[in-house]
């Protein structure tokens, strides 16, 4: 079978899959019952036929993928808050908190950056894990950004004590 007729056949299952059935255009919301085309009547979307799964439910990975990109802002806001300080002020150079400060946020934002990569790489082995471990790693991921926006009071508690 050619690609050509491939087409020609998967274009004839997607109107036989329409004639009967009132779906939506995922585009614009159309009812597509009985089109003639492989087009939306409405909005001129090309339509095509997918597999779907009811299983793929995709709510703890956007918070995971939520949790940390705002993980990485707050690591993005304390390279600035410390990096200024270095780059401008001479007494803040002599200053050897501030740089163990800065050695620690870019830590990290290294190591947010490479959660982050691990979660986008490997979505799919996320998306199949059963339900209730998704929902604990999201919790997890969730808990990131506020433990790297206490963690100013927790070090400077931790260094006075020391
Ligand atoms: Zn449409």
């Amino acid at each position: 079978m050619s690609p050509a007729d491939n087409d020609q056949s998967e274009a004839e299952l997607l109107k036989a899959l329409l004639a009967e059935r009132d779906l939506p255009c995922p585009v614009c919301g159309y009812n597509l019952r009985a089109i003639a085309s492989t087009n939306c009547p409405e909005c001129g979307a090309t339509l095509d036929l997918r597999v779907g799964s009811t299983d793929l439910k995709l709510g703890p990975w956007v918070v995971s993928l939520l949790a940390l990109s705002l993980s990485l802002g707050c690591v993005a806001l304390y390279t600035i808050i410390t990096g200024i300080p270095i780059l401008l002020s001479p007494y803040a150079r002599d200053s050897p908190g501030i740089f163990t400060w800065f050695a620690i946020t870019l830590t990290f934002g290294v190591g947010c950056t490479l959660l982050l990569w691990r979660l986008i790489r490997t979505r799919k082995k996320f998306w199949a894990k059963p339900r209730k471990a998704q929902c604990r790693s999201a919790v997890l991921y969730a808990l990131l950004p506020s433990a790297i926006l206490v963690s100013p009071v927790v070090i400077r508690l931790l260094s006075r004590m020391f």
